[in-house]
């Protein structure tokens, strides 16, 4: 495995332009509790929460935020025990290879992309580092990768280290707020996890902030109340934080938080319903 690298000794990403457009990509499926979602949520009650991902799309080169489970591990019945040995979960991927399928139906080329941004390392946020080429960068916080080298038990923090630990895999650590690209910002919205980041996109007529699991649900931002889930000493009070900083993006005129596991938010409706 190549060593990480900074944002500061990274290449520049390979994108000319601005953000035009982004492609909402839904990618899987899994079962959680409310509670996870929502702090204070109903442990008892469990909704079906697509996994989600984006294209951020430039006039040259696009970017894509998150990116699903890997299908292997899921198609695989020794993978799929192996890795998903928990009460109560269950991942789905539907047929085919969801990713793969939507960026090419979205007449994007992978030739084209320029880096995978993830918000945190949790196993349904880390599948398209299997996609990437060695000038493609997978994007994480540095607080993110010192977490994942560090937690105890991996597999109990919700972490598959052998879907960032790849051949060839070439890994750019941010540091805190960064500016990727004009019009493309990481912002850091850790708590659910201690390197938990969202990504605002400037578009031509308004500006999309994809708040990843620092808000799974659109309630968690109207509400501003913090997800449910929450890493760390400090965890609670920094997705709290982080909820906040949400809350007040989505409240200026022209921003809207997009919430990265809402069953009923708009974009994500829109690809489940468009497909058969
Ligand atoms: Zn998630």
């Amino acid at each position: 495995m190549s060593v990480p690298r900074t944002w500061a000794d990274a290449e520049p990403l390979r994108l000319a332009g601005r953000p035009r457009r982004l492609v909402p990509l839904v990618v899987g499926y899994e079962a959680v509790a409310e509670s996870v979602s929502v702090h204070g949520g109903s442990s008892f009650r469990y909704l079906m929460e697509p996994v989600t991902a984006v294209a951020v799309v430039f006039d040259e080169g696009w970017a894509l935020i998150d990116g699903g489970f890997d299908p292997a591990r899921v198609r695989d019945r020794d993978q799929r025990v192996a890795s998903f040995d928990y009460e109560n979960y269950a991942p789905i991927v539907p047929a085919g290879d969801p990713l793969v399928d939507q960026v090419a139906e979205a007449g994007l080329d992978w030739a084209d992309l320029a880096a995978a941004a993830i918000t945190h390392a949790h196993f349904d946020h880390t599948g398209a580092a299997r996609l990437l080429g060695p000038s493609q960068p997978l994007l994480m916080q540095a607080r993110e990768w010192r977490h994942v080298n560090e937690v105890d038990d991996a597999r109990m923090a919700f972490l598959f280290i052998d879907d960032l630990v790849r051949p060839g895999l070439s890994i750019v650590l941010l540091d805190g707020d960064t500016d990727l690209a004009p019009g493309l910002r990481a912002i850091d919205t850790s708590g659910h996890t201690p390197g938990h980041q969202s990504f605002v996109v400037e578009l031509p007529d308004r500006t999309v902030v994809l708040a990843g699991d620092a808000a799974d649900l659109h309630r968690n931002v109207v509400e501003c109340v913090r997800c449910g889930s929450t890493v760390g000493e400090h965890g609670a009070e920094r997705a709290a934080s982080a909820i906040r900083r949400l809350a007040e993006l989505d409240a200026r005129p022209g921003v809207e938080v997009w919430p990265a596991h809402d069953p009923e938010w708009g974009p994500w409706r829109e690809v489940v319903e468009s497909r058969r």
